[in-house]
């Protein structure tokens, strides 16, 4: 038994989790259905080979193959939600999720301000079919609890300029300056997906932490999801340099009363590191243009949104020549008011 999808215990529709209501609701019969009450229907998986598995989708029958990294997809056919349950189980059962709280109705609006109503991009990528391919995912995060012992030295100066007659007197104080604290970093997140840009992962951030749930496997219906390929020791390396930035400029603030100051040295000693397991809402659109790809990410709780729009220099000569024609007629306008 290998994958599972969710009905509807009133109409044995295929049901998916509603981020605007923060519930399940059928679409099919209108009911609001308790996460505990949904009927699961389970389906059995084949390994083909040693990175695809081929299933019958429970709901239609259809032959799907997925990849090793899915734990979540839709049937190709009927569209049925489908989990995958071996890629989100044992290792790789997630302890946490935030669920999507911005809906697909939403991140449409979004997406359309974003690209400015496809004014500037090129005609496929501001396209109906196009935006139907936006998809929710939840990525998966390693949050890191961590307690540093942090130390710096430096040297700070004060400096104290004064005036006698004619004469301007400098007077400069060297001082060795050195700060040690404890620090404690709770749920530090970063992305455990090699296919996930880290940057633009990052730049998604912040996650309000008040809607971070025990993980459950229904959150996941009517979403795609990816299990981790990146172990947390080695995603490890780029949240540290983070946590030591931050606990560097802590302690370089409490130097106070110098003109100026620097670090020469500092000292990290991490006495405590826990990793959890998270998956994290982004909405998604990849798009390749002109052999570049491009990126629209959203914040699947905030709304927040990142990436940059492909560019049709088409489009931007078309409205550079309005603009130099209405500029040159104001200018027209304004020589003849002139007159
Ligand atoms: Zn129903
Ligand atoms: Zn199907």
């Amino acid at each position: 038994m290998e994958v599972v999808t969710y009905k509807c215990p009133h109409c044995g529709a295929s049901i998916e989790y509603d981020a605007e209501k923060s519930a399940f609701h059928c679409d099919f019969c209108g009911h609001d259905v308790d996460k505990n009450a949904l009927v699961s229907q389970e389906g059995q998986a084949e390994l083909l080979g040693q990175t695809l598995s081929e299933y019958h989708c429970p709901s239609c029958g259809a032959n799907l193959v997925t990849d090793e990294h899915t734990a979540a997809t839709f049937c190709r056919y009927c569209g049925s939600p489908t989990i995958v349950k071996k890629n989100l189980e044992g290792v790789f059962k997630p302890d946490l999720v935030i669920p999507f709280m911005v809906s697909k109705e939403s991140v449409r609006e979004i997406f359309k301000k974003w690209c400015h109503n496809g004014r500037f991009t090129p005609k496929g990528f501001y396209h109906p079919q196009q935006i139907e391919k936006i998809t929710g995912t939840y990525v998966p995060f390693w949050l890191f609890d961590c307690e540093l012992k942090a130390e710096i030295k430096g040297n700070a100066k004060k400096v104290h300029v004064w005036r006698s007659g004619d004469t301007e007197y400098t007077n400069t104080k060297n001082f060795y300056i050195e700060r040690e604290a404890d620090f404690a970093f709770e749920k530090i997140p970063a992305d455990a997906s090699s296919r996930m840009e880290n940057e633009l992962m990052d730049a998604l951030e912040p996650y309000a932490y008040r809607e971070l749930r025990q993980f459950e496997l229904p959150y996941l219906s009517g979403f795609a999801a990816e299990k981790y390929d990146e172990e947390a020791e080695n995603v490890f390396r780029r949240v540290d340099r983070r946590m030591a930035q931050a606990a560097e400029s802590e302690l370089l603030n409490t130097v106070q009363g110098y003109t100026a100051q620097t670090i020469t040295g500092s000292k990290m000693r991490y006495v405590k590191k826990d990793a959890r397991y998270a998956l994290l809402p982004v909405w998604m659109l990849r798009y390749r243009y002109k052999g570049q790809d491009y990126t629209f990410a959203v914040n699947g709780q905030s709304g927040k949104v990142v990436g940059q729009p492909p560019l049709s220099i088409f489009k931007l000569g078309i409205w550079g020549a309005v603009f130099t024609v209405l500029i040159f007629i104001l200018m027209t306008l304004g020589g003849a008011l002139l007159l």
